[in-house]
């Protein structure tokens, strides 16, 4: 093996024990604190727009434009944080970083859905998942939770 499928598999060994974390977190803390834990179908276009806000948002990792902690490090993975109603900001698993997202408060006061921008304060429920390294957290009305054509 070379140098540097070592580093790799090194890091992919790095990547799957933090995704593992970032599972065991959103079970902890994130589950108990949110409405709805059922997934959203993933061909929901409510899902797929916040899906596109959250990609524009690691990439802004890369330009500066996403605010973060000084935890995080896509060199150095562990279970990282991004909810759609702070979308320039991703943190880090821990406690106190997570503070500066208002998880707990779920964005819900403004009952706007983060999927279609929407105000829908009889609808929107907040919904979590994870997606690798990620926790993942927005507010989605009845019809962005919905698949595309299925009757809200
Ligand atoms: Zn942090
Ligand atoms: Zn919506």
């Amino acid at each position: 093996m070379t140098r540097t499928a070592t580093a790799s598999t090194a890091l992919l060994d790095q990547v799957d024990a933090a995704a593992a974390d970032a599972r065991r977190l959103w079970a902890e803390h994130f589950v108990p604190q949110l409405d709805q834990t059922s997934p959203v179908p993933s061909t929901s276009l409510g899902l797929q727009r916040v899906h596109a806000a959250f990609i524009a948002a690691v990439g802004g990792l890369r330009t500066g434009t996403t605010r973060c902690c000084p935890h995080v490090d896509l060199s150095a993975p562990r279970p990282m944080v991004w909810v759609a109603w702070r979308p320039r900001v991703i943190q880090c698993g821990h406690p106190e970083c997570m503070l500066a997202l208002d998880v707990a408060a779920t964005g819900q006061d403004d009952y706007v859905c983060d999927g279609c921008s929407r105000y829908a304060p009889s609808t929107l429920t907040a919904v979590s998942w994870t997606s690798g390294v990620f926790l993942l957290g927005a507010d989605l009305c009845r019809r962005c939770r919905t698949t595309p054509g299925a009757v809200a």
